[in-house]
């Protein structure tokens, strides 16, 4: 049976790869560049800025990209020059005060200077946040895996940070723990992967391949609706939840054509889908345009 599962994988690879590389290389990728938060890490040269912007934009990265972009950028004016500096401010002496006109849906101003104050203290801590999550992805996994167990200990450091709770004294730590979302809990956890596949991959011209201790080969894709939809569509999945077991069992797909950079095609299958080129009803004409078309099960004529 094992055998018999793994020719099989064998088999949808040695279709897939080409085609998906393929439309890697045709795909504009810095045309939609200026759609996609990545853009906010991507203005800092400094790699302590970096992950800190970087936490911001995929953190707050719900809803409509262009309102949720907006807060971002505000955040970040308001963290100027250094989001670094502003971060270690921020954990040595916690306040709210600065974000104290911020609102986004099911955050407040006291949220986001928590997660930064947070931010602060484990670089002040353990050098970066990056060096903290190689630490934690070395350390024994319970059973979850170990991108899972670790991402779920990260989380729960965030929101167990000191500052984070001077700042969050009285009010609660709901806000928090959904910027900061528990991967144990069975979500997909979208943008933690998402901030992870800034930090670990690349430099390529999207991701900026700043954390050099953590592998490429152990993300996980960072699974949203656009990226659920054309997965389903190739045939990566038969799942149809955004569970961080969908998540896994993509990635699963994607590393047997690509064992060491897995989630290399998420942006532009991302994209594809953000960008309306393969929306939820399909379109035979798109699709008759599509570089997929040869391995999509949703491409054949209608
Ligand atoms: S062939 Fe059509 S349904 Fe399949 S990925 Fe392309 S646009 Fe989407």
């Amino acid at each position: 049976m094992a055998r018999r599962r793994a020719r099989k994988g064998r088999r949808v690879a040695a279709d897939l790869a080409p085609v998906l590389d393929r439309f890697q290389r045709g795909f504009d990728a810095a045309a939609r560049l200026s759609a996609d938060p990545v853009e906010f890490p991507r203005r800092y040269p400094d790699p302590g800025d970096a992950e800190v912007a970087g936490l911001v934009a995929a953190s707050l990265a719900y809803g409509r990209a262009d309102v949720f972009k907006e807060k971002v950028a505000a955040v970040l004016a308001a963290c100027a020059p250094s989001p670094a500096a502003f971060a270690l401010q921020l954990a040595r002496n916690p306040d709210a005060r600065p974000f104290a006109e911020f609102r986004y849906r099911f955050n407040t101003g006291e949220d986001v200077a928590a997660l930064l104050a947070a931010a602060g203290w484990m670089r002040e801590r353990h050098g970066s946040i990056g060096g903290r999550m190689a630490a934690l992805l070395g350390e024994p996994a319970e059973g979850e895996g170990r991108m899972r167990t670790a991402l779920t200990r990260l989380a729960s450091e965030f929101r167990e940070a000191p500052p984070a709770l001077a700042i969050l004294a009285g009010r609660g730590g709901r806000g928090l723990r959904h910027l900061c979302p528990d991967p144990g809990a069975g979500g997909a956890a979208k943008r933690w992967n998402l901030y992870l596949r800034w930090m670990v991959r690349g430099p390529d011209g999207v991701d900026l391949g700043i954390w050099k201790g953590v592998s490429p080969a152990l993300l996980v894709v960072p699974l949203d609706t656009h990226v659920a939809r054309v997965a389903r569509r190739l045939g990566l999945t038969r799942r149809d939840d955004l569970s961080w077991r969908t998540a896994e069992e993509v990635t699963a797909a994607l590393r047997l054509v690509d064992p060491d950079d897995p989630v290399r095609f998420d942006f532009a299958l991302c994209h594809l889908g953000m960008s309306g080129g393969c929306p939820p009803r399909r379109s035979p004409e798109l699709c008759a345009e599509c570089l997929l078309r040869g391995v999509c099960e949703a491409g054949s004529p209608v």
